[in-house]
């Protein structure tokens, strides 16, 4: 199988590999060739590669997500996210980028909501009647359940990321709510928000979406430059504190994923010396290990 340069470009373009991998193959390939033929048929396959690669990267980029990250910047500067969007068939220099600031408040999000509503229909990427529906389905159906505005922003985020890496290119806002999965999308927004928004944990945003204490928006990571990249190490022993009290994490690998894993520290009294619970959950959004057995201090 594959022995043919071309095969590897294939199993590329559909998935088989990635292509760092069917590069890696050709180079390979290309050292141990011996005659002149066969090195330039490795050569050309090596061509396509690169440009089926570039084409793949255009084609998964987040139209959607870009033109929110947009509009979130008109509201404000501050960097959290970067999104970028690359324009199909043309040279990387076309490319932009838009950094997502995340709203302060509710009605900042929906001052976003408005703005991004107005750049969709202008831009012809829906028309009016969808997206305004789609926007009451995601944003007002999920404020309506008495959620926190950003559980809102973090689901709306989810459901335009559904939309822009969606692989068979077949969801856009007019079927991409009465989908299903609703209630995964839910869970993994309250997620999100948790951590992005901070609606728990001392002195920080009221579940009511009351103003931030202004110094609270300022992140503090050992290394101002590294962004958590979302990712955390589960097989770590130690609970990550910042997550428990749903702050962006502060101890971050190179990578930017968090050293520690993203697991409850409620300190229990059944679990051995500095017994953690270490549920799958944030000791902030409520702990659910056994009242009787939960401690203030570490066990002993
Ligand atoms: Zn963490
Ligand atoms: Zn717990």
């Amino acid at each position: 199988m594959y022995t043919q340069s071309n095969a590897v470009v294939k199993a590329a373009v559909y998935g088989h590999c990635s292509f760092a991998e069917a590069s890696a193959i050709l180079s390979e390939r290309l050292d141990a060739a011996g005659d002149m033929p066969s090195i330039e048929k490795i050569r050309g396959a090596m061509d396509s590669l690169k440009s089926a690669s570039e084409s793949a990267v255009n084609t998964a980029t987040g139209t959607h997500m870009f033109v929110w990250a947009r509009v979130s910047n008109v509201i404000s500067k501050r960097l959290d996210l970067t999104f970028k969007l690359e324009a199909a068939g043309k040279s990387k220099a076309t490319s932009h980028s838009a950094t997502l600031v995340r709203p302060e408040t509710e009605s900042e999000f929906y001052e976003m909501v408005h703005l991004f509503v107005m750049v969709v229909i202008s831009l012809g990427l829906s028309s009016a009647i969808i997206v305004m529906k789609f926007i009451d389905d995601v944003v007002f159906g999920t404020v309506r359940m008495k959620e926190h505005f950003g559980s809102a922003h973090e689901l709306l985020l989810l459901y335009l990321r559904e939309i822009d890496f969606d692989p068979a290119r077949v969801l856009h806002m007019a079927n991409v709510f009465r989908r299903g999965g609703q209630d995964t999308l839910m869970s993994e927004a309250r997620r999100n928000a948790a951590a992005s928004f901070r609606t728990c944990g001392a002195n920080l945003l009221q579940l009511d979406g009351a103003k931030y204490p202004g110094s609270d928006r300022v992140t503090k990571n050992l290394k101002p430059d590294l962004k958590p990249n979302g990712k955390h190490d589960d097989s770590s022993k130690k609970p990550c504190a910042d997550f428990n009290a749903g702050r962006p994490c502060r101890t971050l690998k190179a990578d930017g994923s968090c050293a520690f894993a993203h697991k409850c520290n409620q300190f229990v009294s059944d679990k051995g010396p500095l017994g953690y619970c270490f549920g799958p959950h944030a000791r902030c959004t409520g702990c659910t290990y056994a009242d009787d057995k939960k401690l203030k201090s570490p066990a002993k």
